[in-house]
C-alpha cells in the first residue's frame, strides 16, 4: 500500500498541490486498504506533498479502520457533529492557506464541493480522478496475487453452477446454490450479481436470473465473479446441457475462435483497438457482426469494471501488468446466446489468464 501512496506523494509535489481530499470508498481501498461501504455519511483519505495522510470516517469505523492494514492516523465524527468543520480544522493544521485542492471531480458531489468551497474559499480546485484511473492501470505483483485467487475462486463457483444444472432447476436457483455454497466456504461477496441465463434468454447480454427453468438442449450462460482480499475476478461460460441446434453450436464455434484469437495477441505494444478488431472481424467473417454489441473487453481490479476499455478505435498501448478482461459473444434473439470470458494479466511476451476453466463446446451430461 505505501508504494500507491508514495506515487501518490510524489504526484503532489509534481504538480504542487498541497493536499488531495479523496472520498470515493473504492479509492480509499485502492490507496489505504481500509475498505468501507459508509452510505451517505462520508468517508475521506487526506494527502499531503510534505506531511502524513489520515483517514476520515464515521466514528462508528474509526476501531475498524485503525485495525486494517492502514498506518496513519484515523479521525472519526460523530452524526450530530458537522464532518466538514472536523476536517477541515484536521487539514488546517497541516497546511496553512490552501491554495492548490485536489479532488475526485468524477465522484465528489456538487453539495460536498460546496462545502469545501465554504471552507477553503481561496483554493483552487484541480481534479485528480484522471490521475487515479492512470495508477491503477498497472497492477503491482501484490494486487496480481490477490487477482489469481479471486480468479481460482470464480473456477470453484462455476463448478458448483454445472453440478447444480439439471432439468428443471430455474436460474435463480442454480445461483442461490452457488452464492450458498461460496458462504459458507468464506466467500463475503460477489464481484456482482451472479448472472445464469438459459436458453434463448441469454441473447440478453445483461439478463437478469429469473424462473425461467432449464430444458434439455439448453445452452445455460454463467457470469460471475468473487471478490478476493479486495479483488475482484470476472469469468463467462456458456454450459452446453444435452445437444442444443446446429446453429447454437456454430455460434459457439465463432465465439471461441474469437475469444483465443485476442487472447494468443495480447503482448505488450498492440493496442486495445487491435484486440478489439481481431475478434470482431472473425466474428462479422460469419456473419454475426451485428450481434456482437459490446466492446471486447474492460479492466479490473479492485473494481470490477476499470480501465482500459479493449475497444474499437482505442489507440491505447497494451503494457505489462494491465488486467482486463477478453469476452466476445454474439446474441441472436430467440436462437442462442453465447459469451466466453476470461480476464488476464499482461506478462513480459503475452499474458496469463485468471480463470482456467475449460471453454470447450462440451456436454456437461
Ligand atoms: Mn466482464
Ligand atoms: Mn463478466
Amino acid at each position: 500500500m505505501n508504494k500507491k501512496l508514495n506515487e501518490l506523494k510524489k504526484w503532489l509535489k509534481e504538480t504542487k498541490t498541497d493536499c488531495v481530499l479523496i472520498n470515493d470508498p473504492e479509492n480509499i481501498a485502492y490507496y489505504s486498504g481500509y475498505k468501507s461501504d459508509p452510505h451517505e455519511r462520508i468517508s475521506a483519505l487526506v494527502a499531503f506533498p510534505f506531511a502524513d495522510p489520515f483517514l476520515f470516517t464515521p466514528s462508528l469505523e474509526v476501531n475498524d479502520a485503525e485495525n486494517s492494514e492502514w498506518s496513519f492516523s484515523v479521525y472519526g465524527y460523530l452524526d450530530n457533529e458537522s464532518p466538514w468543520s472536523i476536517i477541515s480544522t484536521k487539514i488546517q493544521e497541516i497546511i496553512v492557506g490552501t491554495n492548490r485542492f485536489a479532488i475526485e471531480k468524477a465522484f465528489l458531489t456538487v453539495e460536498r464541493y460546496e462545502m469545501l468551497l465554504y471552507f477553503f474559499e481561496n483554493s483552487q480546485f484541480i481534479n485528480i480522478s484522471e490521475k487515479i484511473q492512470e495508477m491503477k492501470l498497472i497492477k503491482n505483483p501484490d494486487e496480481i496475487n490477490r487477482m489469481i485467487e479471486a480468479g481460482k475462486w470464480a473456477d470453484k463457483a462455476l463448478e458448483i453452477g454445472f453440478n447444480s444444472i439439471k432439468e428443471g432447476i430455474s436460474e435463480e436457483e442454480i445461483v442461490a446454490e452457488i452464492e450458498y455454497q461460496l458462504k459458507k466456504q468464506g466467500i463475503k461477496e460477489m464481484s456482482f450479481e451472479t448472472m445464469v441465463l438459459a436458453g434463448d434468454h441469454a441473447a440478453s447480454p445483461h439478463g437478469i436470473p429469473g424462473s425461467r427453468k432449464v430444458k434439455k438442449n439448453d445452452m445455460v450462460l454463467f457470469d460471475l465473479g468473487v471478490v478476493c482480499n479486495g479483488y475482484t475476478s470476472d469469468v463467462t461460460r456458456t454450459a452446453i446441457f444435452g445437444k442444443p441446434s446446429i446453429e447454437a453450436e456454430k455460434i459457439y464455434s465463432v465465439v471461441l475462435k474469437a475469444h483465443q484469437a485476442a487472447i494468443a495477441a495480447v503482448e505488450p505494444g498492440v493496442t486495445a483497438g487491435q484486440l478489439d478488431e481481431i475478434a470482431r472481424d472473425i466474428i462479422t467473417k460469419e456473419g454475426y457482426g451485428d450481434y456482437f454489441t459490446h466492446r471486447l473487453g474492460h479492466g479490473l481490479g479492485s473494481n470490477v469494471h476499470e480501465h482500459p476499455s479493449i475497444m474499437k478505435d482505442s489507440e491505447l498501448i497494451i503494457k505489462e501488468g494491465m488486467c482486463f478482461s477478453i469476452e466476445p459473444g454474439i446474441y441472436v434473439p430467440e436462437v442462442a446466446g453465447v459469451r466466453i470470458e476470461d480476464c488476464l494479466y499482461v506478462t513480459k511476451n503475452g499474458c496469463e489468464l485468471f480463470t482456467k476453466t475449460s471453454t470447450a463446446f462440451q456436454s456437461i451430461i
